[in-house]
């Protein structure tokens, strides 16, 4: 089959993230290393700086981590952790700033561990998002984060800026919306290290960059379609995959469902499609509050409750037709873990359909136990 993309990052495409940052900041760009979805990545584009997310996969810095850190805490975060530890990480490095947020208490108390080294802004996370003042303290979050951005680098953001990146992240999501309909095709046309590759690209892309590159790597998944060549077969379990984020040493889970026969058609997680769902108004004459308003119906497992996760993933069986969920959950990540519970009643009662959780980390140890149970559950299917 014929690759999707055919540039020189076509191999390494973590290093398109980092030659993009790099020349950023040569060209004298600000770059801020971000943690969660939750802070607004518009405002830090609106003051023409580069948003660069810090959460890592890698198994091969955990054992550093673990000098300060207890070993039973989410691989995310240790693994995070251990790339400042050992300094490591190159997009940290670039970092001039750093924005977190209150969403985990794992990672929340990792913040207090590495405030001291870059000049660190913690947003306080509003977690029941249906009460009434959640959206004022958010908004007045949102607020300090942009003062902290001005008072930090010394510039104004402007609303007409804001509204200009909101008005561009409204675009791409519905680009990158289209270009998931060929993972909805039945059989998928485009497979998971695919989608993550485009997501990589729309990273590093304006709008209309994003528009023709697609416009390309669409043309060669309607040829796959054309020749009829297809991830996998028309029988091949389709399975969408849910919970905590999944990247790097963590992708060992898709790489065993595919080697198991199944093809991952939809990817919930923040790491895959969750970002792409969000709708900022626009034009609203208050570009903050429309983004505060946006940015809090993110359905992470820290809010409670968290029934627009519910709706998202409605939604989404519905779109990628799968044969079976799949819940990824990461070692000791007890909100997405308690709430994989809800989940399995959920897509069982309501969606009739086979549901597997996996409690993982980044090691390979357990990939022949996660084989042999998602074969399993391809059996009856
Ligand atoms: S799942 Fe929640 S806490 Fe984890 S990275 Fe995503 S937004 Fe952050
Ligand atoms: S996976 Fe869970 S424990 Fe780990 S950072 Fe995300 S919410 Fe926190």
């Amino acid at each position: 089959m014929e690759p999707l993309i055919h540039d020189r990052y076509a191999n390494n495409p973590n290093d398109r993230v980092l030659d993009f940052i790099v020349g950023k900041r040569n060209a004298g760009a600000p770059v801020i290393g971000m943690y969660c979805g939750y802070a607004p990545v518009e405002l830090v584009r609106a003051m023409g700086a580069v948003p660069v997310f810090l959460c890592a996969f890698s198994r091969k810095t955990i054992p550093a981590a673990e000098t300060v850190l207890p070993s039973n805490l989410c691989p995310l975060i240790k693994s995070s952790f251990g790339f400042i530890k050992t300094d490591s990480c190159p997009f940290y490095a670039l970092s001039e700033a750093i924005i977190g947020e209150t969403t985990c208490d794992g990672k929340k108390k990792m913040f207090e561990l590495i405030r001291h080294i870059k000049p660190t802004h913690i947003m306080d996370l509003p977690q029941l998002p249906d009460e009434t003042g959640a959206l004022v303290t958010w908004t007045a979050m949102v607020h300090k984060l942009k003062a902290f951005l001005e008072a930090t680098f010394g510039t104004k953001i402007a609303d007409d800026r804001i509204e200009s990146e909101i008005k561009e992240t409204n675009e791409k999501n519905r680009l990158m919306n289209d270009f998931f309909a060929y993972a909805a095709h039945i059989p998928p046309l485009l497979s998971w290290s695919e989608i993550y590759d485009v997501i990589g690209i729309e990273f590093v892309s304006g709008s209309d960059e994003l528009r023709r590159l697609l416009e390309g790597i669409t043309a060669g998944l309607d040829g796959r379609l054309g020749k009829g060549e297809f991830i996998g077969s028309a029988r091949s379990p389709r399975v969408l995959v849910s919970g905590c984020p999944v990247g790097g040493d963590a992708t060992k889970v898709f790489r065993v469902i595919e080697e198991a026969g199944g093809a991952v058609v939809a990817m919930e997680a923040c790491s895959g499609m969750k970002g792409y769902s969000i709708e900022i108004e626009e034009d609203t004459g208050d570009p903050v509050s429309a983004l505060a308003r946006a940015y809090l119906k993110i359905p992470c497992s820290c809010m409670t409750p968290n029934q627009r996760r519910f709706d998202a993933l409605d939604k989404m069986i519905k779109r990628f037709r799968p044969d079976a969920v799949i819940d990824v959950i990461l070692q000791a990540c007890h909100s997405y873990n308690i709430e994989s519970y809800r989940i399995e009643q959920h897509v069982r009662d309501k969606h009739n359909l086979p549901f597997l959780k996996i409690e993982t980390d980044f090691t390979d140890s357990d990939r022949a136990m996660i084989r042999t149970r998602v074969g399993a559950l391809f059996e009856n299917i």
